[in-house]
């Protein structure tokens, strides 16, 4: 016998669209009657999640790809019909280049994630010294950590690569999706298989070239694009999947609210009672926020695990995306662009050629570069005007790329406090908050980029698992 029941979804990011998805499919699939409102305070779905298509551009002003082997949102993407919307990267654009000294270099095939798994090729490379590449070799005998307990990602490193390869590869790589600095970052939160092959293998650089191996032989049950490209994205943009996330959940009766922030919540007999900013109250069997951290904290109210994620920080970081016709911006882009470690002192920390690395996001005769700006402890760029921080990316463009042009035209997007950083010892934090939830607030739910993982796939795993939870418990 069916049951009317009401969850509430604050927030309408990736997480949250993914959570009131799945929850709808798992309520119908019981047999219950579900009243899902997914509440989301800016004017349009999709978070972080933000294509603009311009003039025959495709271009990205937040995430721009996702990793093709981490299989949720393939299975979404399968779900939702958009499987042949999936494409790869050029597989002519495989090289990525770091800077070293003032001068690119190309980096050595075989580095993953920053750690070699070609020997070969990496005591070739002129990016690391000889001495960095004897220190960093020096892994495959050192002893493993005794105690396999969480530390900094940055004195991972160290400890088995040294602080030449950390500094001048791994970084500046690792950099692209933290933003961090490696030594305020959990490694069980950011990349537990370092710790595991460490564990299992002793030598990280040994572990990773099994796994090398493992992960070749999973490709074959990938997508067809997915099989040769490490990374995909859809070929109109990322907004493709938010678009068609919100047609289903419209679609299948989802009460969606923009435009609308939630100010507080609170227990209210056996359900909870969600104030909207418009004063508006409405009341809840279930609630699953997947706001960042520190507006879960404003909503979750005196619980002691809420303190601590009070304390993860949020860094900001702008990108600059710059548009030329292809006369004016008449370089090799032999590759899909380049990192810049933080000893280099510039103002980007890595430039992409979008257009040569994603092929369906410029019109012909076009290129589009798009130039990343700040990192942990380098954010005075927020201080600066659009026109101020677009100078200083065009003068780094110039003198690494010698592309002095006025382009086309820019588009700068400023994403403040949008990259979380992992504390040591968050993966515990998360389960004491969890299991005072689950005793004091059962039925609230707290998840999303800020707890387990920031890549678009792990959102979608949490947004996932987080409303089968939900489900099963208010069908139990
Ligand atoms: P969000 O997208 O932050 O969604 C939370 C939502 O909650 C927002 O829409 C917000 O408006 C809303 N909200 C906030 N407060 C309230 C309130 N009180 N009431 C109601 N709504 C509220 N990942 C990849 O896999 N590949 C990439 O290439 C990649 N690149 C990235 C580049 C940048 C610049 C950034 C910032 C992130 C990138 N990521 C990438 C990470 C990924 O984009 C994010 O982790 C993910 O989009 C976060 O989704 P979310 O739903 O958890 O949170």
């Amino acid at each position: 016998m069916s049951q009317a029941r009401k969850v509430i979804v604050i927030g309408g990011g990736i997480t949250g669209m993914t959570a009131a998805y799945y929850l709808k499919k798992r309520l119908d699939a019981g047999g219950f009657k579900a009243d899902i409102t997914l509440v989301e305070g800016a004017e349009s779905l999709g978070g972080r999640i933000n294509t603009l298509r311009k003039d025959g551009f495709v271009i990205e002003k937040g995430p721009d790809s996702f990793l093709a082997r981490k299989l949720p949102i393939i299975e979404l993407s399968k779900e939702l019909g958009l499987e042949d919307e999936l494409t790869g990267t050029n597989p002519e654009a495989k090289k990525t280049y770091i800077l070293r000294d003032g001068k690119l270099h190309p980096m050595p095939p075989g580095l993953v994630l920053g750690i070699p798994t070609e020997l070969g090729p990496f005591m070739r490379t002129a990016l690391v010294s000889p001495a960095g590449k004897a220190r960093a070799l020096l892994d495959l005998i050192l002893p493993k950590k005794e105690e396999p307990g969480d530390e900094s990602l940055g004195h991972f490193l160290e400890r088995r690569l040294g602080k030449e390869v950390l500094e001048q590869v791994v970084e500046p790589l690792l950099a692209g999706i933290y933003a961090g600095d490696t030594f305020a970052l959990s490694l069980q939160s950011t990349f537990p298989q370092f710790g595991e092959l460490e564990q299992e293998h002793r030598s990280l650089i040994y572990g990773m070239m099994n796994n090398r191996k493992q992960t070749q032989l999973e490709a074959r049950n990938l997508p067809v694009p997915g099989r040769k490209s490490t990374f995909l994205t859809y070929k109109n943009g990322l907004s493709t999947l938010v678009q068609r996330l919100e047609e289903v959940l419209r679609d299948s009766g989802v009460n969606i609210r923009t435009g609308v922030k939630v100010r507080e919540m609170g227990k209210q007999g056996g359900r909870y009672r969600v104030v909207l900013g418009n004063g508006q109250t409405e009341e809840a069997d279930s609630v699953i926020v997947t706001l960042p951290t520190y507006h879960t904290a404003e909503l979750l109210g005196e619980l002691p695990g809420v303190e601590k994620l009070k304390a993860i920080n949020y860094v900001s970081v702008a990108n600059v995306v710059l548009a030329y016709r292809q006369e004016d911006a008449n370089v090799s882009f032999d590759g899909s662009g380049f990192l810049i470690p933080r000893l280099e002192g510039r103002s980007i920390t890595a430039c992409t050629w979008t257009s040569a690395k994603w092929l369906h996001t410029a019109p012909e005769g076009h290129v589009l570069l798009r130039c990343y700006v700040g990192r942990s402890g380098a954010e005075d760029w927020v201080e600066l005007s659009d026109e101020e921080l677009v100078a200083k990316v065009r003068q780094d463009v110039a003198e690494l790329m010698g592309i002095e042009a006025e382009p086309l035209f820019h588009e700068v997007t400023r994403l403040h406090r949008s990259m979380p950083q992992y504390p040591v010892g968050h993966l515990d934090n998360i389960r004491e908050l969890r299991s005072e939830l689950a005793e004091q607030m059962p039925g609230v739910y707290v998840t999303g980029a800020g707890f387990n993982g920031v890549g678009l796939p792990d959102c979608i795993r949490q947004g996932r698992d987080t409303a089968y939870e939900a489900a099963d418990r208010l069908m139990a």
